[in-house]
């Protein structure tokens, strides 16, 4: 697993979970659009560490000072051209005219739309309350499945046609992106374990609000879906997530079941996707999704202005937990309508209905945990010093690789005996395992500064000879590594295979 102090620099809507999915699919151009959705992040992140975005590329206008909603939105988008080199060819403006390419319409309008929300629901002029330009690059790779927020600017991916289409089509996955920047800005949750999972609910509630302010939806109207917009053809109907109703976005061969939990008692502890953060968020998120429907009305306005009075205001911190969330909004709601107020009541109780506070009439301090465990700081198996001593490695030595992580939060994992794999790939598998390379990989991990990816995906590997249990986030990875990794999970012909 990935150290405990990282922080968000960048977010990709497809959770890692339905990527490795889709990677594992029978359809061999849909596995390759996954694939590559799952490679090109990891080159990326590499290359963006070692490149911060240059001066002369960076803004037009001065930024503001802090509150000023002066000037309306700077957006600025560009076109990678079915490239992976970022931002692309610049082709539209603040204030310039349709180019007549709809994903650049979608990206600009939803820019723009999620800009609004902010100024106009929370007074909060763009990611940093300052002004920040809004860039994004649509046309990211060839059939990229994939968007993501790479800490400077949206990216956006055309989809692979088939299960996936443009990724500027869902206007909550454009809200949600950039909602990690505000978390970045503000209340920084590191992107691990249950703040991890608040991070990521962050994103999905104000990616929702976004939409439902655009589409002028009610809590009682509003479909509460994440990325329905993205899935066409067959899986068209279905969507990333629920936040209503976690658990049910999707049910299908293809993508398997949605596996989010709506209360603790369903908490999922696992080591994937930095803690299960795309699937933990199901929690907070039906919290959220129930008060506002508890309170009608519009959902960015008494419930929305409490989440961000919350996630912007000094009492949350870094490693905050659901339970401590779950209590400052408490306090929020009592401080803004008072005690006993309709609204302070109704967040209590969403809270409790999700099992993260207690029965609402036990109490009212709101501080009952009911499940404080699998917290954001739990130490992962720590790494041996595994000293890279060539090992042996049995000719009939059982890998297991796993993939976890990215948007949709979905897992794909592979076992197999070293001797079916490929010449090529079982030649590799030996060095790899019998050098200690993922161990140091991961021990060096640990002990950088390595910063998480929001929506990135981890790799695990599993070995018993020689002993190896590493968890690696992609963009840790040298692009051979990954590239085994994804191969080795490519060929999978066994059982829980799509077709
Ligand atoms: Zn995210």
């Amino acid at each position: 697993m990935t150290g405990d102090n990282d922080h968000t620099t960048r977010c990709t809507i497809v959770p890692p979970h339905i990527l490795e999915r889709l990677a594992l699919s029978g359809d061999a151009e849909l596995a390759a659009a996954a694939r590559e959705a799952l490679i090109d992040l990891d080159a990326r992140r590499l290359h963006r560490r070692a490149q911060a975005t240059p001066e002369s590329d960076r803004p037009r206008r001065p930024r503001l000072a802090a509150g000023s909603l002066e000037g309306g939105p700077v957006r600025l988008i560009s076109d990678a051209q079915g490239g992976t080199r970022l931002p692309g060819t610049s082709v539209r403006g603040e204030g310039d005219p349709d180019t007549g390419d709809v994903a650049v319409t979608e990206a600009y309008d939803g820019l723009g739309d999620t800009w609004a929300l902010y100024a106009e629901a929370f007074e909060r002029n763009s990611l940093d309350a300052r002004g920040l330009p809004l860039r994004a690059s649509v046309h990211y790779g060839r059939d990229y499945d994939n968007a993501f927020w790479d800490g400077t600017q949206m990216v956006f991916g055309d989809g692979d046609g088939k299960i996936f289409g443009r990724f500027t089509a869902s206007l909550d996955v454009i809200g949600h992106e950039l909602a990690h920047g505000v978390t970045e800005h503000t209340a920084g949750l590191m992107y691990q374990g249950q703040p991890g999972a608040l991070n990521e609910s962050m994103s999905d509630v104000f990616g929702s609000l976004v939409k439902q302010r655009k589409l002028g939806h009610s809590a009682d109207a509003a479909d509460w879906l994440i990325g329905a917009e993205l899935l066409i053809g067959e899986l068209a109907g279905q969507a990333l997530r629920s936040m209503i109703a976690p658990g049910t976005a999707y049910d299908n061969p293809l993508l398997g079941k949605d596996p989010q939990p709506g209360h603790m008692d369903d908490f999922v502890d696992t080591d994937e996707d930095h803690g299960g953060v795309h699937i933990n968020s199901g929690i907070p998120n039906r919290a959220f999704a129930l008060l506002a429907t508890s309170l009608g009305g519009n959902a960015w306005e008494v419930p929305g202005r409490i989440w961000y009075a919350v996630l912007t205001g000094p009492g949350i911190s870094a490693d905050c937990d659901f339970v401590t969330f779950a209590g400052l909004t408490v306090d929020a709601a009592i401080t803004t309508y008072g005690v006993d107020s309709p609204e302070a009541l109704a967040v209590r109780s969403a809270w409790a209905q999700v099992g993260v506070l207690g029965p609402v009439d036990e109490g009212e301090d709101g501080s009952e945990p009911a499940g404080g465990e699998a917290g954001g700081s739990e130490p992962g198996p720590v790494a041996d010093d595994d000293t890279p001593d060539p090992q042996p490695v049995p000719s009939r030595a059982v890998v297991q690789v796993r993939r976890s992580g990215g948007l949709a939060g979905l897992s794909k994992t592979r076992s197999i005996s070293l001797e079916d794999l490929p010449a090529g790939q079982e030649q590799q598998w030996r060095s790899v395992l019998g050098g200690g390379t993922l161990q140091a990989i991961e021990a060096r991990v640990k002990d950088g500064p390595s910063r998480a990816v929001p929506d990135g995906y981890c790799y695990g590997v599993i070995c018993d000879l020689p002993p190896t249990d590493v968890e690696i986030p992609e963009q840790q990875l040298p692009d051979h590594l990954r590239e085994l990794f994804e191969d080795t999970l490519a060929d999978d012909g066994g059982p829980g295979k799509s077709s």
